[in-house]
């Protein structure tokens, strides 16, 4: 198991992480699975295209226009429904293969750390498991 820290830097936001997550991978790890795991209730982990960065920008924009930074039918609260609902839509993990102590991801495929209530520190957590080659 492995951890390491992330710090955003605005109230929402997508942080590519894979050479992160690539560099805490064993090197003894042949053929597995890397999970990723957030700890955290507004942000989540996701994987895509880490090609061109305006993929981030238009996931961002659509999850705003999808779902509200306020709702009159919001009961929460701590003021932010919006961030627990992206978070959620998105998932708090992500389980990658692992060939040779690297993630085994297709070739446009990055690891997003995904801040829905920042700036804040996160943290993100790794488990590697071994798969039969
Ligand atoms: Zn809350």
């Amino acid at each position: 198991m492995a951890e390491f820290t992330v710090k955003t830097q605005s109230s929402c936001q997508i942080i590519d992480i894979t050479e992160l997550v690539n560099a805490h991978i064993p090197a003894s790890l042949k053929c597995g699975i890397c999970h990723i795991f957030c700890p955290h209730t507004t942000a989540a982990i996701t994987v895509n295209e880490n090609a061109d960065p305006d993929v981030k920008h238009d996931m961002l924009m659509k999850l705003d226009q999808l779902i509200a930074y306020k709702e009159s039918y919001y009961l929460h609260a701590e003021g932010n429904s919006a961030a627990h609902l992206k978070a959620s839509i998105l998932g708090f993990s992500q389980a990658v293969p692992v060939i040779n102590g690297a993630l085994d991801l297709g070739v446009w495929q990055g690891i997003y750390f995904c801040e829905f209530f920042g700036p804040r520190t996160r943290t993100v957590k790794l488990l590697f498991t071994t798969a039969e080659e």
